[in-house]
């Protein structure tokens, strides 16, 4: 056989200060000729000259051109993995980190023992792994156990145009390891991968990088797309109106694959549904055997389950969850919106006016599409058929949520289907806490999604929006880092001995504010040593900031959520409260707990049907948040009814459905509630809790400590029904205020405590809508306890104190002990 082509470029350069190791990769004569295509071949020794000469390196390159899948293997050629040291590979999305490693094994000719992956809840690694993909959380999970990373000869931080807050951090710390190493002449490389050239953050920042890192571009080979944008404003309905774009694209244009970007899973599954509905394809037009048809199968499942009266009670296997106390992936808790199957409209509007699909001759509308879904979660097998070429005589038709916008190139595709949206999450500036809104996305994705059309042949790409609306788009997402509260990282890096977060070598720094609020709750939270009260105000604000982690902050710490839950997990020790604060924290965690009733009605029978449907769920929710004491937990204690309800009912989808329960947002609790028990566990054995699905009422008691916990995790997030005394205005009569806020808010009408109005409540979050609403779910009750404002301090402020300490002094004999006899009992090992 003919020597490779980079072991040709080998044998006439020998790069200076690197021996000339070559480890010789067996590939296929396919797979040979198809990397040899891929434009960074073509820089394979700048790249590699650049990176035994420094040892900060980073390239960019457009997607497609080769980066993730080649690089590793460029440095497994060049000896970069050997005995001592290994090949590492970050990427912030779970899908890429698996389906990457899976290609390169196969480019490579090796088993996944050799190129391997780890994600929060699986992985294949061995002792022969030499390259390793896994997500961002992951590596810096390890950086928590071994600092210097010495398993590693090699990281690379993948996809670091995303700015993911991980990202980030890996790089800020990454930025000290590897001088570190190098002290210790166990030298490592760093290499930053990019899909644009904005990289300044990185190149342009002495405090990251005293030398400036070389920057390797790699040129990409890009046919032309031709983008078309709706002319009509744009819709609100842009689920519809991709479904109707899909329809178009596949009845009048010529053969070609088609890639629609979506924001969320519910949504792609929801189109895949209709597609397939639209155009069925059956097993026998093809002669892909082994294609089981999974839309066929995954419709008839969905079918039965509708039917069967009676299931067999689930059972949760503790064993299969992991641990990982760093909640690395958003997709994990991401919200789903409703799906909007029945809104269905088969009398497709075909007028190509002025889409830009008129220039298409009428094709074969007999074709089948074949549909495949794309997203984050999607299992891994069924996240690889996308890249196989679609059974014969089918058009391929990948409907994807943000994964394939860089991550992921999927062969052959001819159009882009772009609704323009994209799903984030938000942040509110004054209580912190998070919420998943679906919001246009920037130019340079934008463009990024529309590039994806243009990879094998000269593409098209359809914006369901207008031109004007795409020249409001910012140019840019502003990095993760600077958009969310910072409380999580700050408390993971306290967790890695970093005290002075203000002065961590962050590629974009966070806001002082948000970094001196989030040090601010860590202390009233009691996850990091009070700071000694000495000193001028300025000292005193600059201690704040560098305040050490406390015993109870690492146990905090390990606990997968965020800080204010992990409170609550920590000091729900006593009275066997365990296992309902980790429900009642799984299910704050999952967004969109309850199904949504406001939407439209399709027609007079939906309406009626809602009508009835809304009845039996505000019964069901009145049930479940019991009678007198219980009443005081509010909708928590809905929460707990309802999870344990839907349990003892076998968690199916026709109970959910039955009682308004989002079925997808129980899953998630359950699986959650797993994943908390392990990580309660390994933090404190003797706990010794199993998850009991079928989860007991919790007693009397139980209910008076868990009100006390949340309030522990909660304790600034009260607020105060405005007295007949202090109303200035009629329209205020139901307002609350809090501590936070100038202006009134109001309790949601979808809670319990909608008509109950009690003198003050605990919330979750505020929502602003028309009015601001606490948020319905987590309002709850507390009694009412008279007190005396002492002059000149902030009496709800006060009350918050008075009421967290009296409420557990009464119960426990004091707060300190409360705080030091569960958590430090737990850490005890
Ligand atoms: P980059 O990281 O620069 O975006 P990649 O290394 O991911 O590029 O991809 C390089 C090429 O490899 C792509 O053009 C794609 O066609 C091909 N490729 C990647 N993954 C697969 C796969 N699983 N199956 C077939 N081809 C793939
Ligand atoms: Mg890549």
């Amino acid at each position: 056989a003919l020597p490779s082509m980079p072991a040709l470029q080998k044998a006439f350069h020998k790069p200076s200060s690197k021996p000339a190791v070559f480890i010789p990769v067996d590939r296929s004569p396919e797979i040979q000729e198809a990397r040899l295509k891929l434009p960074i071949l073509a820089e394979e020794q700048v790249i590699m000259e650049a990176i035994n000469e420094n040892p900060v390196v980073i390239i960019c390159g457009e997607t497609g051109s080769g980066k993730t899948t080649q690089v590793p293997q460029f440095l497994y050629e060049a000896g970069y993995a050997s005995s001592d040291g290994i090949i590492g590979i970050t990427e912030p999305r779970r899908v890429a980190a698996v389906s990457m490693s899976h290609r390169v094994a196969k480019e490579m000719n090796v088993s996944h023992r050799v190129v391997s992956y780890q994600i929060r809840y699986e992985g294949n690694v061995t002792d022969e792994t030499k390259i390793k993909f896994m997500t961002d959380g992951v590596l810096l999970k390890e950086i928590q156990k071994d600092f210097l990373l010495l398993k590693y000869k090699v990281i690379i931080i993948d996809e670091a145009h995303e700015r993911s807050v991980y990202t980030d951090i890996l790089i800020g710390l990454l930025s000290r390891i590897v001088p570190l190493r190098g002290k210790k002449e166990q030298p490592m490389k760093l290499i930053i991968m990019s899909a644009t050239l904005r990289v300044e953050d990185f190149t342009d920042n002495k405090k990251l990088f005293p030398a400036v890192p070389p920057a390797i571009q790699v040129d990409a080979r890009q046919f032309p797309v031709t983008v078309h944008f709706n002319k009509r404003t744009p819709v609100d309905d842009y689920n519809g109106e991709c479904f109707r774009k899909v329809c178009k694209i596949h009845r009048m244009l010529p053969a070609g694959g088609i890639l629609v970007f979506l924001t969320g899973q519910a949504e792609v599954h929801s189109l895949c549904r209709r597609l397939r509905k639209a155009f069925p394809f059956r097993k026998n037009e093809t002669e892909g055997g082994e294609e089981k048809e999974e839309s066929v199968e995954e419709t008839r499942k969905f079918k039965k389950s509708k039917q069967k009266k009676t299931m067999p009670l689930p059972k949760i296997d503790l064993n299969s969850y992991s641990v990982l106390p760093v909640d690395e992936g958003d997709e994990d808790r991401e919200a789903e919106m409703d799906d909007d199957e029945d809104a269905v409209g088969s009398d497709m509007d075909l007028d190509l006016g002025d889409d830009g699909l008129e220039e298409g001759k009428k094709s074969d509308s007999s074709l089948p599409l074949y549909v495949l879904p794309l997203y984050s979660l999607l299992a891994p097998e069924k996240q690889a058929k996308v890249f196989r070429p679609p059974p014969l005589g089918t058009r391929l038709c990948v409907v994807a949520t943000n994964v394939a916008e860089t991550s992921l190139t999927i062969p052959s595709i001819k159009y882009v289907v772009d609704c323009g949206k994209v799903k984030k999450r938000f942040y509110d500036k004054v209580t912190g806490v998070s919420s998943f809104r679906v919001t246009w996305t920037s130019q340079a994705s934008a463009n990024q999604r529309a590039g994806r059309a243009g990879r094998t042949e000269p593409g098209h790409c359809y914006r369901l929006y207008s031109s004007a609306v795409f020249s409001d788009f910012e140019k840019f997402s502003p990095p993760e880092i600077t958009r969310r509260p910072v409380e999580d990282l700050i408390l993971q890096m306290k967790a890695l001995n970093i005290e002075k977060v203000i002065n961590f070598p962050f590629p974009t720094p966070p806001r002082t504010e948000a970094l001196a609020a989030a040090e601010e709750l860590l202390i009233a939270l009691g996850a990091l040593k009070e700071p000694l009260k000495t000193g001028r105000l300025k000292e005193l604000q600059i201690a704040k900031l560098s305040s050490p982690i406390s015993p109870l902050g690492i146990t905090m710490a390990s606990f997968p959520v965020a800080p204010r839950y992990a409170k609550m997990l920590a000091l729900s020790k006593q009275h066997d409260c365990l296992p309902y604060a980790i429900t009642i924290v799984s299910a704050m965690t999952v967004r969109e707990f309850f199904e949504e009733f406001e939407r439209p009605a399709v027609s007079e029978e939906e309406t009626e049907k809602l009508k009835g449907k809304k009845a039996r769920v505000i019964q069901m929710r009145r049930i479940w948040a019991g009678q007198g004491p219980f009443q005081k937990l509010g909708d928590l204690m809905v929460m707990l009814g309802a999870v344990g309800a839907c349990e003892y009912a076998g968690c199916t989808p026709k109970f959910c459905e039955a009682n308004g329960l989002r079925y997808k947002a129980m899953l998630e609790i359950r699986r959650l509630r797993g994943q908390l028990t392990t990580a309660v566990n390994s933090v404190c054995p003797d706990a010794g809790l199993f998850v009991d699905p079928k989860m007991k009422p919790p007693t009397e008691t139980q209910v008076t400590y868990l009100r006390q916990i949340v309030l522990a995790g909660l304790g600034d997030h009260i607020a105060r029904r405005i007295q007949a005394e202090e109303l200035l205005d009629e329209k205020w009569k139901n307002a609350y205020k809090t501590p936070l806020l100038d202006d009134p808010v109001f309790i949601h009408p979808n809670s319990v405590l909608f008509k109950q109005l009690p003198e003050f409540v605990v919330y979750q979050e505020i929502v602003e809508t028309t009015q601001m609403y606490m948020k319905d779910r987590v309002g709850w009750q507390l009694p009412a306890v008279e007190v005396d404002y002492p002059e000149g301090i902030d009496r709800y402020k006060y009350f918050a104190k008075f009421l967290l300490e009296g409420e557990i002094i009464k119960q426990l004999g004091s707060y300190k002990r409360c705080l030091l006899s569960s958590p430090l009992t737990m850490l005890k090992t």
